[in-house]
């Protein structure tokens, strides 16, 4: 009898240390901040929008679930989006100055700070997988433009032709922009919805990913590259503190360092991750630009923030609830 007690005790603090190794899970992510109204939305499209940031948030939850990783989970999520026509990303993304897409997309793993990075690719038909193939198969951070494509090639990744990306809806923006003499010496599209993409989640060993994949902005030239492929400004993982995924006027976001910069309020400053995110953003408004962020800290706390009209993105917390929104509120 005395030794089924010692058993039952020893079974009970081996149940009680594996349930302390196990952290809250959490998926986020944004397909994009901008001038996003209600009054410019028809029906329809809001409806399209919903199905679509549900699909992506609950494609990461479900491999968060199963016992997946969180770059698995911000993978997938992003992938998702990037092969739907709504968002900044893959098919769908806005054109540059000379009418093609050029893709930028980063990740970075919390767990060990590896990152990966791939800017101006023109063929990537997922460039958040050939980011994390950079990460994972190269002993670089960041790829370019046709090194970039020559390396994803090389790794059997899914290349398409320039032409796949191009919609309709991106090639008439841009047209509108040029019939209107806008310049690409015009730092910025004011009405442009930016529609990058991004996700962050935390998986049951408490490893942070987050991921960040964007078309860039609307007539960029001379090769612009923005923050996305910038790690500590469009992207951050830090399994000591969060995960960021940035989105918004990238000029500003490399400028205040603004997914790192949220990081090291955390980790100096103990700040918690919304007000570390709203100060950052204040930052970004400080020297004239606007976007937004979303991030999971190490306890699973969420953070959807932005200083534009609306922001796209939902959330699925360890319970399983889940919250999808646009607008403020
Ligand atoms: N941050 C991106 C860039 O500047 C744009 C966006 O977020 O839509 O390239």
């Amino acid at each position: 009898m005395k030794k089924l007690f010692i058993l039952l005790f020893v079974l009970l603090i081996i149940s009680c240390s594996i349930e302390s190794n196990e952290n809250k899970i959490g998926i986020v992510i944004h397909g994009g901040a901008g001038t996003i109204l209600k009054e410019n939305m028809t029906a329809e499209l809001e409806n399209s929008y919903m199905i679509k940031l549900e699909e992506a948030v609950t494609k990461g939850y479900d491999i968060l679930k199963n016992g997946g990783s969180s770059k698995d989970a911000v993978e997938q999520a992003i992938r998702v989006m990037e092969d739907s026509p709504l968002f900044n990303a893959g098919v769908g993304a806005v054109l540059t100055n000379d009418e093609r897409v050029s893709l930028d997309a980063s990740f970075m793993d919390g767990e060990n700070l590896n990152a990966g990075a791939i800017a101006g690719s023109s063929y990537v038909k997922n460039p958040i997988s050939a980011a994390i193939a950079v990460m994972e198969k190269s002993p670089h951070v960041l790829l370019s433009s046709k090194g970039a494509d020559d390396f994803a090639i090389e790794m059997g990744i899914d290349t398409v032709p320039n032409s796949y990306f191009i919609t309709e809806r991106r090639l008439n923006s841009l047209r509108r922009l040029k019939d209107k003499n806008v310049s690409y010496k015009d730092p910025f599209i004011k009405d442009s919805k930016f529609g990058t993409v991004g996700s962050v989640a935390i998986d049951i060993k408490g490893n942070i990913s987050a991921g960040t994949s964007t078309g860039g902005t609307t007539n960029k030239i001379w090769g612009r590259i923005g923050d996305v492929p910038i790690i500590g400004a469009g992207n951050y993982a830090n399994n000591e503190c969060c995960g960021i995924s940035a989105t918004g006027w990238g000029e500003h976001f490399i400028r205040n360092v603004v997914a790192y910069d949220i990081a090291a309020q955390i980790i100096y400053k103990n700040e918690n991750i919304v007000d570390a995110s709203k100060k950052s953003l204040d930052k970004v408004k400080a020297t004239g630009g606007d976007g937004g962020v979303i991030g999971l800290d190490k306890n699973g706390n969420v953070a959807m923030e932005f200083n534009t009209a609306g922001m796209y993105r939902a959330h699925i917390d360890n319970e399983g609830n889940i919250t999808i929104k646009i607008y403020k509120d």
